[in-house]
């Protein structure tokens, strides 16, 4: 189901002179308005008038995660504090949040690609919505409340955690869709089986699911499991939460919503925007924002890009899911390892749970990586042989996949800790 045909089939050249319009009255008002900006367009000699459309875009500054904290709190207001209705931060475990400001227009906006989110995989007036996403200054809550509301659907916003209660409320409230982070999807599954309750019986029809990446594979396990149609939905903070893109039913790859976020993927080390179908790092400019507008703003998701027509009738460009952040990426012995593709890996293997963990250290010089996988009960009460066999073998597709030797640990069921949230897949021991 498509919200707003108007938007989501525009033809491309519309589409791209609609781009060129925006960006062009975005840079005016960053340019007169936000010193930061004004200052750096200046540094690179650009004025407002080189920018004529979306091809002038490669003439902007990027802008990173660090110059956004280092303008904390109010360092990138492009309007007078009174019209901000609504201010979000992101978690700032790593040092100070970065903030995000929103208008009354910015909300209208918001609600609006999150109905278009909540739309593809079927979500109407006569859904339930059972939003298991953190509420709070975290936007997955508040994002996904907002699009729903504006479809006309019913929200429980029963926020994340209290496994019990998510359950009793899926049963007696007969909820049709969940929303959550895919890992913690699957920790319900699990907590339903151990209740004894079929989730067949249910009548989810669909989750939509982001906030951290997953694999194809967990796909598969999320919808064996629960009995629903798994979408995979993106956002973040800085731009506006989620609904910077979707997938749609046909789940190949994630709709942007270009009319107000436009995408590049770049080089991570040189800054150059890459060809479709590159892998590199993805960058937003949020062509329609008024409290806190970016240019170019480097996510530190990889992806690539895909504007093969889709089946769903759909216009906008298609990012792959993302297949790793910049900064979660480890480097192993020189090699680039993602969590993700280890993922894919060992859910493939017979015996083992979705939940791991992977543990690096160094020792005499050397990187060791660790991978740590739940057995499920059936491998558990299985001889160590066979156990050891199961390691072996996940060792093996393992150096098959990414060309580095690493140790596969099995632990026993319910070993590794359950998150409610972002799951915690890396502990990296090496001190540099
Ligand atoms: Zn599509």
């Amino acid at each position: 189901m498509i919200w707003n045909t108007d938007y989501e089939t525009l033809p491309r050249d519309e589409l791209r002179a609609l781009q060129g319009q925006r960006l062009g009255s975005l840079v005016d008002a960053l340019y007169r308005r936000v010193p930061f900006y004004r200052a750096k367009m200046d540094a690179m000699g650009v004025k407002p008038h080189d920018i004529q459309g979306i091809g002038d875009l490669e003439k902007l500054p990027l802008t990173t995660k660090d110059e956004m904290r280092d303008v904390y709190p109010y360092g990138l207001l492009a309007v007078d504090l009174k019209e901000i209705v609504e201010i979000h931060t992101s978690s700032g475990t790593t040092g100070k949040p970065v903030v995000d400001a929103y208008t009354a227009g910015d909300i209208e906006v918001w609600s609006e690609v999150m109905a278009r989110t909540l739309a593809t995989g079927g979500t109407g007036r006569h859904d339930i919505v059972q939003n298991a996403f953190g509420y709070g200054l975290f936007t997955g809550g508040l994002g996904v409340h907002y699009g729903a509301r504006k479809i006309g659907a019913t929200v429980i916003p029963i926020s994340g955690g209290n496994t019990k209660r998510q359950l009793a409320i899926l049963q007696d409230f007969k909820s049709t869709v969940l929303t959550c982070t895919p890992s913690y999807s699957l920790y319900l599954a699990e907590a339903a089986r151990e209740e004894g309750l079929d989730m067949r019986s249910l009548g989810v029809k669909a989750g939509f699911f982001g906030a951290e990446p997953w694999s194809e594979t967990m796909r598969k396990e999320i919808e064996e499991k629960l009995h629903l149609l798994a979408i995979d939905i993106y956002g973040l903070t800085e731009i506006i939460g989620p609904g910077v893109a979707s997938e749609c039913e046909h789940q190949n790859g994630l709709h942007i919503f270009e009319d107000h976020f436009y995408p590049e993927v770049i080089d991570t080390k040189t800054g150059k925007v890459l060809p479709d179908g590159e892998k590199g790092e993805l960058v937003i400019t949020t062509l329609t924002k008024e409290g806190s507008p970016l240019l170019r703003y480097r996510t530190r998701d990889i992806t690539y890009l895909d504007r093969s027509p889709c089946p769903c009738g759909r216009t906008s460009v298609r990012m792959h899911r993302v297949l790793g952040r910049t900064d979660d990426m480890l480097i192993i012995r020189g090699v680039n390892v993602f969590p993700s593709q280890i993922e894919e890996v060992i859910l493939k293997v017979e015996g083992v749970e979705p939940h791991y963990q992977l543990v690096v250290e160094r020792r005499d010089n050397l990187d060791e990586l660790e991978v740590q996988v739940e057995m499920n009960e059936k491998l558990f009460s299985d001889e160590i042989k066979i156990l050891e066999r199961t390691e072996k073998a996940i060792e093996a597709e393992l150096y098959a996949t990414l060309n580095i030797h690493t140790r596969v640990k099995l632990v026993e069921p319910k070993a590794i800790a359950r998150s409610e949230g972002k799951a915690k897949r890396v502990i990296d021991k090496r001190t540099l």
